[in-house]
C-alpha cells in the first residue's frame, strides 16, 4: 500500500513517520508513505498556495493549481484521493477496514480557512475524524493513516486486531497486568485462573456490559446479546 500525503507542513510528520508500529510498518516495506509539499507544485515564482476568500471574510483559502497539479502528478491507476474535511464523511473502524485493501491513497491536508470548493471535483472521498475544527488536516491525516496502516495484514498480529474495540460494534474487554493488587484493588479472579472457557465468556460478557454501559449507540451495528 502506497500512501501520499500532501500537506504545507510537512515536518509535522516527522516524528508520526519514524515511531513504534507506524516506523515498523514502514521499513518491513507494508506501508510506502510519503509526505509532499504543495507549495513543490504551485507555479507561482513565490511559491503560493492560498489567497483571501472572494466575496471577504476570515483567512486564506487553499488554491486549486497547485493542489490540482499535486493531484495529477500523484495520481495512478487505483488511486482514492482523499480530503480531510470537518464537512465529510464521519471516519469509522470500518471505513479504516475498507480503506486497507486499497493500493493507494492521496490524503489532501487543509490548513487555515480550507480549500477552494472547486477542488471537491477532483476528490474521490472527504473524510471528517469528528464533529470538532483543527487548525489543520495533518492530525487528521496521521489519524487515518495509523488507523489504516495497523490493519494492514503482518502489522500487527492477527489476534490483536480480533479483540479490539469497535469490531462487531463493541468496544475492548478490560485488561489488567501485574501486580494482582494494586492500592487495594484487585485483578478479577477469573482471570488469575487459568480456565479458559470462563475467562473467554468473562471478557464477551464485560464487552457487552461496557458497551450498553458507554456507547448503547453502537449496538446498533451489530447482533451480539
Ligand atoms: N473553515 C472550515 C475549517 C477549516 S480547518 C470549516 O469550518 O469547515 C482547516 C483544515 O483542517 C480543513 O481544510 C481540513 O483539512 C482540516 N480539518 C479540520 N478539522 C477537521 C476534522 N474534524 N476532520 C478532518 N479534517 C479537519
Amino acid at each position: 500500500m502506497k500512501i501520499d500525503i500532501l500537506t504545507l507542513f510537512p515536518e509535522m510528520f516527522d516524528g508520526f513517520l519514524e515511531t513504534s508500529i507506524i516506523k515498523r510498518a514502514r521499513d518491513n516495506g507494508y506501508v510506502n508513505i510519503e509526505v509532499h509539499n504543495f507549495r513543490d507544485y504551485s507555479l507561482d515564482k513565490h511559491k503560493r498556495v492560498d489567497d483571501y476568500p472572494y466575496g471577504g471574510g476570515a483567512g486564506m483559502v487553499l488554491m486549486c493549481e497547485p493542489i490540482f497539479r499535486a493531484i495529477e502528478a500523484l495520481r495512478g491507476e487505483d488511486t482514492l484521493v482523499i480530503m480531510m474535511s470537518p464537512s465529510g464523511q464521519v471516519f469509522k473502524q470500518a471505513v479504516a477496514m475498507d480503506l486497507s485493501k486499497k493500493k493507494h491513497l492521496i490524503l489532501l491536508c487543509g490548513h487555515y480557512e480550507g480549500f477552494d470548493e472547486r477542488i471537491r471535483t477532483i476528490v474521490d472521498m472527504e473524510l471528517s475524524i469528528g464533529d470538532y475544527v483543527l487548525t489543520g488536516g495533518e492530525v487528521p491525516a496521521m489519524a487515518v493513516t495509523d488507523a489504516i496502516t495497523r490493519l494492514i495484514p503482518g502489522v500487527i498480529t492477527k489476534e490483536s486486531l480480533d479483540s479490539e474495540s469497535f469490531n462487531d460494534g463493541l468496544l475492548d474487554y478490560p485488561n489488567y497486568t501485574r501486580p494482582e493488587e494494586f492500592r487495594g484493588m484487585r485483578v478479577p479472579d477469573v482471570l488469575l485462573s487459568g480456565h479458559h472457557k470462563n475467562i473467554e465468556k468473562y471478557r464477551q460478557d464485560e464487552q457487552i456490559r461496557k458497551t450498553n454501559d458507554i456507547r448503547s449507540d453502537l449496538r446498533g451495528d451489530n447482533d451480539n446479546g
